[in-house]
């Protein structure tokens, strides 16, 4: 049976502070799963634990404390909210979640790929060391505490990575041999982290496609599960998600089978 399109792990409110609409609230994304048929949804709100260790100015008021605040979570018989956060490695690779605040969450969603804050990976850092730093940041996430089977590994080719030019994170994939992938998602395999779908493969060129994609093909064949997370701070980008949600899944050709499945046991 083909991959059903019937959540979305990876969402934001205005809690983020990178998101800019007042009305991007639980209530809006709650209505956007009702309205798609999406029958989990968890709220992903950017969080660094100041327990673990000290925040960056951006991450500072970005407490538990302050995405707490968002619960509880409005409910409806069609649709079952969850409540996770999207964590963060820093430059020392610390992941800034600590034991505690993981009792409280039913997901952590955490991306390797955060290497546009320049305190993390100052901005002239070229793509070819960018691509040494992705596989470094990548190898330590699957080595990390993180929870099996209820840890999510977001927007992994995201062009955060490397942003100077639009080709740059395309370069910088391309850099990665397939063993490197093969390794790290076999790990990610044996673990049960998620693979998040999130491209919105509609910006690439065709060439660019396969390169993009490569990634995500090695994932699969290590054994890797996939879910959908649209990353979504705003209207527009909820509007857009199912598409972007579809194309990715029929570009990986992807099934039930291949689904990540955090809220079952
Ligand atoms: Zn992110
Ligand atoms: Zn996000």
């Amino acid at each position: 049976m083909r991959f059903v399109l019937d959540h979305d792990y990876h969402l934001h409110t205005n809690l983020s502070s990178c998101c800019h609409e007042e009305e991007q609230t639980t209530e809006r994304l709650l209505r956007y799963a009702e309205k798609n048929g999406l029958r989990d949804i968890c709220l992903t709100n950017h969080f660094w634990d100041d327990a673990v260790c000290q925040p960056t100015k951006w991450y500072a008021p970005q407490n538990f404390a302050h995405i707490a605040s968002a619960r509880p979570l409005p409910q409806s018989d069609k649709v079952r909210f969850h409540f996770g956060c999207e964590g963060d490695m820093n430059e020392r690779f610390i992941i800034g979640i600590g034991q505690e605040v993981r009792k409280e969450m039913e997901l952590l969603v955490v991306p390797f790929t955060h290497m546009h804050m320049k305190e993390f990976v100052p901005t002239e850092t070229p793509v070819e060391e960018r691509a040494n730093l992705y596989v470094q940041r990548m190898d330590v996430f699957m080595g990390s505490d993180l929870p099996d089977g209820k840890t999510g590994i977001a927007h992994m080719t995201t062009p955060l990575i490397a942003r100077a030019q639009w080709t740059d994170h395309i370069r910088l994939l391309e850099m990665i041999p397939d063993d490197v992938f093969r390794y790290e998602f076999s790990r990610a395999a044996q673990r049960n982290f998620g693979i998040e779908l999130n491209m919105d493969l509609a910006k690439y060129a065709p060439e660019e496609l396969q390169s993009v994609l490569r990634p995500y093909f090695i994932a699969k064949e290590c054994g890797c599960k996939f879910y959908l997370g649209s990353d979504a701070h705003s209207a527009a980008a909820l509007e857009g998600a199912m598409k972007r949600f579809e194309d990715m899944v029929s570009a990986l050709d992807l099934t039930e089978e291949d689904k990540f499945c955090p809220f079952e046991s």
